[in-house]
């Protein structure tokens, strides 16, 4: 049996249940929730707790959480939430696309030593430990800031086993140059999985990427830009293909983020984009599938198995 760094201690493969493999309690920028926590409303965490709480009254028993530092992560909050709820949450080091320019010149092992520290020893002086190693590169492709920290999560992945995710632009196909820096790098792709997958339709792209031993996050939820439903289409035209054992579903949706003032987007338009929080899936994209002929038991392959034989490294 595998174990696995959650953020209330090591969990076996097999408790893993029904995973979301990418979702955010809170999203927000480094440091906020600890010091600024007003600008997340006053009652975030009670908003967090019911969020988790009817995700698991509706069957969802682990979330990743994609927050790195640079996205506002709060491990106490993640393992309170956690322990409130009953949900298994698996936080993440790494780092997202706000790299700050102090950091120029530091180095990909000067990087990987930190991360390696959050997988071993614990984040933010806690004994937290995280599950999964995340870099993210988006429009502009893998940037100079960004490369560095694709290489320290290379070699923290080489040190420690723990799997990978990539924030990924595929309109722009940058999975490309991401796997190959992981190449370079020495990580059997088999390890990775490469987000956000489903914001384009090019099944083509798609196919290339898991010829290449990838998962594929297909984790976006309702989503933008591309339907809901041409989303549902891809996934299937990937089933069909034979590879609905490499797709990991996800909505990349957030329980908490800054309220503010003049918001982009009001929350009742938040709320009509997504009324079911964490439940998109199963109440609005299982029947679309079921319809589509798509068994149960494949279903539960991608929601339970795929999590599972990710993180295990089959
Ligand atoms: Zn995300």
């Amino acid at each position: 049996m595998t174990t696995i760094n959650s953020v209330l201690g090591p969990l076996g493969t097999v408790a893993l249940g029904f995973t979301l493999m990418h979702e955010h309690i809170i999203v927000a920028s480094a440091g906020i929730p600890l010091n600024y926590p007003e600008l997340l409303g006053a009652d975030f965490m009670e908003r967090i707790v019911d969020g988790l709480t009817q995700a698991k009254e509706g069957g969802i028993d682990t979330i990743v959480d994609a927050t790195t530092l640079d996205l506002g992560r709060d491990v106490t909050v993640l393992a309170e939430a956690s322990r409130l709820t009953g949900v298994n949450i698996i936080a993440c080091t790494g780092w997202w696309l706000e790299i700050p320019r102090f950091l120029a010149g530091v180095s990909a092992d000067q990087l990987a030593e930190l991360f390696i520290r959050e997988i071993r020893e614990g984040i933010s002086g806690t004994d937290i430990k995280a599950g999964i190693l995340k870099s993210a590169s988006d429009i502009f492709g893998v940037t100079s800031a960004e490369e560095p920290v694709l290489r320290a999560v290379a070699r923290a992945h080489l040190e420690t086993k723990v799997p990978i995710m990539l924030h990924s632009y595929s309109p722009g196909r940058v999975g490309e140059q991401q796997l190959a820096i992981l190449k370079e790098e020495g990580v059997d792709l088999r390890r990775v999985k490469v987000d956000h997958s489903n914001d384009t339709t090019d099944v083509e792209y798609l196919v290339w990427l898991l010829e290449q031993g990838c998962y594929l996050g297909l984790d976006r939820y309702p989503g933008r830009n591309v339907s809901p439903l041409a989303r549902t289409k891809t996934m299937k035209a990937l089933i069909d293909a034979g590879y609905g054992d490499r797709l990991l579903p996800s909505h990349d949706w957030s329980l908490a983020q800054i309220e503010a003032e003049t918001p982009i987007m009001a929350e009742e338009e938040r709320e009509l984009r997504n009324p079911h929080g964490y439940l998109y899936i199963k109440k609005v994209v299982f029947p679309q599938l079921r319809e589509m002929g798509v068994t149960e038991e494949t279903l539960k392959g991608l929601f339970v198995n795929n999590p599972r034989n990710f993180f295990e490294g089959v």
